[in-house]
């Protein structure tokens, strides 16, 4: 075929695809508009997935009628004048792209009207033949009504997903928006019904509310800035027991700007290490503020990703922000979990119901519901849904499971997985107050070692020493072991031997201390297959109560499977 020059509309096509991906990179492209046109209220509305129809409607600054023909053009903007200003733009927008690929994939209609004119003015643009502007009445600012997206463009329709998704997409963005200006009013309605709504506060408090719901904010804690050189972190996060099965609750914003960046997920979810199941993400907002020729918002069509000058400061500054944050409002002792009257002090009287288990029966009534927190993230230090009630054993099934009752249904607990989790917390406790306790052998035991537990050993010397561990190369391949740490109970050898076994395949945890701590914590633990006597169970128990986390062990598998009384009477029917 000859070299011909591609007809206009065809051109535009090719360059929608860029930008328009799906109805939710329409929503996105049309809110950012009307949030650089300074709107206080932006309200979405779609149906049957974006397809038929997306509206967007803004109180914004509105565009002059003689404007409407050049901002359905590709490259015109109003937001920019020279390469030079990229550095320093502010507005989302800045590629004058995104109603022009509109426009060019969908039967399209802008309404607007600036403040203080007579009347408004009316664009329509079908599949990207722009018909004349009309003169009509409106109220102050813009209206973009966006039906039968991708209808000339075979290949982009079918790719859709269904209805559900594409809506969930779009829910993601505008949550992600909405949480990027709690200043501005939002509300999104999908096939006539309300599915997010914000105040506009300016309380970020108030926009997580709206996309995560009351109770769900009420676990969400926020970020205290600290200034780190150039990068400040803000935003609020998902205490451990508020996570999720997946990553579309947890957004990244860089300068008010909504990006994805693995590197900045990874840096916070590692902030979460040992706290959160195997398999379960956290939810929450990460906003990061640096100066903006720090970053450079360019590298993408659409904007998704930004480029850092300096990533790695910038994933360190939010790993420190999120993990500080969890510190602080992880329960620093451990107060019942159950309300008690207070006639008695609730630490006597929660011995005294575990130690007896006739005594128990008080547990069984729910404490009173707490008020409703009028300010849900101040008060959430107090929620502790991280920590286990009061629970009486019942018994042990296949010598690997306690069975107990608490007073919300039936509790399973993994005794290995428990105990791991009870010793982590006290050998991560000792090393950071006093070091950790050291059991000293009356004999050395000499042990010969495989090559790789030989390395492991040399490797995590010191690491191993920090943690209680007093060995010395006794020639050869052999070592004498002099010390062990007090957690370690029996079979020092077998022990030992599966701590350098772990630590050579690679270990798991953030730092070679915390290598070096799970693997300790995990091999000393009791293991499935020993009968414990009751009392044995009920100090077991006790001891979970008091962790910090009691709910997975340090490897990250779940401790306690819980079955509530709803479940219960759902499974037997008498619901
Ligand atoms: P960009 O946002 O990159 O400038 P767009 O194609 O999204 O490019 O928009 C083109 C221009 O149209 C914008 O620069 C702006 O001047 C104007 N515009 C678009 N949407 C709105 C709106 N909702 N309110 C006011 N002006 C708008
Ligand atoms: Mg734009």
């Amino acid at each position: 075929m000859p070299i011909v020059r591609l007809d206009e509309a065809t051109v535009r096509r090719i360059a929608a695809g860029e930008v328009v991906e799906r109805p939710a990179s329409v929503v996105k492209e049309l809110v950012e508009n009307a949030l650089d046109a300074g709107a206080r209220m932006i309200r979405v509305e779609v149906a049957a997935g974006g397809r038929e129809l997306i509206r967007v409607q803004d109180d914004g600054c509105g565009i002059p009628a003689e404007e409407l023909p050049l901002a359905v053009e590709r490259h015109t903007t109003s937001k920019l004048r020279r390469f030079e200003d990229l550095a320093h733009v502010l507005s989302y927008g800045f590629r004058g792209e995104a109603l022009a690929a509109i426009s060019a994939v969908s039967d399209f209609e802008i309404v607007s009207c600036i403040p203080g004119a007579s009347s408004g003015a009316r664009l329509r643009v079908r599949f990207g033949r722009p018909a004349r502007v009309e003169p009509v009445g409106a109220a102050p600012g813009t209206v973009v009504t966006v039906r039968d997206l991708f209808a000339t463009v075979p290949a982009r329709r079918r790719f859709l997903r269904q209805d559900a998704t594409e809506v969930a997409y779009i829910q993601r963005a505008l949550a992600a928006l909405a949480l990027a200006r709690p200043d501005v009013r939002f509300e999104f309605i999908v096939d006539g019904r309300m599915a997010l709504a914000t105040p506009g506060s300016g309380q970020l408090v108030d926009a997580l509310a709206g996309v995560f719901g009351l109770e769900t904010a009420a676990q969400i804690v926020p970020i205290e800035p600290v200034p780190h050189d150039e990068v400040t972190v803000t935003g609020a996060i998902g205490l451990p027991a508020v996570s999720r099965a997946n990553r579309q609750a947890f957004f990244i914003l860089v300068n008010q700007r909504w990006v994805e960046s693995r590197t900045l997920v990874a840096a916070a979810e590692q902030a979460y290490h040992t706290l959160l199941m195997v398999g379960r993400y956290p939810i929450g907002v990460i906003a990061v503020q640096l100066p903006p020729e720090r970053v450079d918002v360019n590298v993408h069509p659409t904007k998704r990703e930004v480029r850092f000058a300096d990533e790695r400061a910038v994933a360190a500054a939010v790993h420190e922000a999120v993990r500080r944050t969890l510190l602080a409002h992880l329960p620093e002792q451990s107060p019942p979990a159950v309300t008690f009257s207070p006639l008695s002090p609730p630490a006597v009287q929660r011995r005294l119901l575990v130690a007896d288990p006739t005594r128990a029966a008080p547990v069984m009534t729910r404490p009173d519901p707490e008020p409703l927190p009028v300010s849900p993230i101040e008060d959430s230090r107090t929620e502790s849904d991280q920590r286990l009630p009061i629970l009486r054993v019942l018994g042990q099934i296949r010598q690997a499971y306690i069975i107990a009752e608490g007073p919300d249904g039936m509790y399973l607990i993994d005794q290995h997985a428990a105990h791991e989790r009870i010793l982590l917390e006290r050998l991560l406790e000792e090393l950071a107050t006093h070091g950790v306790e050291q059991q000293r052998l009356l004999e050395p035991l000499i042990l010969e070692l495989a090559p790789s537990q030989l390395e492991a050993f040399e490797r995590y010397a010191d690491e191993l020493v920090r943690l209680g561990w007093e060995i010395e190369p006794f020639g050869g391949v052999s070592v004498a072991v002099r010390a062990v740490p007090a957690v370690v109970q029996r079979s020092i050898e077998r022990v030992l031997l599966a701590v350098l076994d772990e630590l050579a395949a690679g270990g798991r945890g953030t730092t070679p201390l915390e290598q070096v701590a799970i693997s300790t914590a995990c091999h000393s633990a009791i293991r499935a297959g020993q009968e414990l006597s009751l009392s044995e169970m009920r100090e077991l128990i006790r001891q979970l109560e008091q962790c910090r986390a009691p709910l997975a062990c340090g490897h990250g598998r779940p401790t306690v499977v819980h079955l509530s009384t709803e479940e219960l009477e759902r499974q037997f029917g008498r619901r």
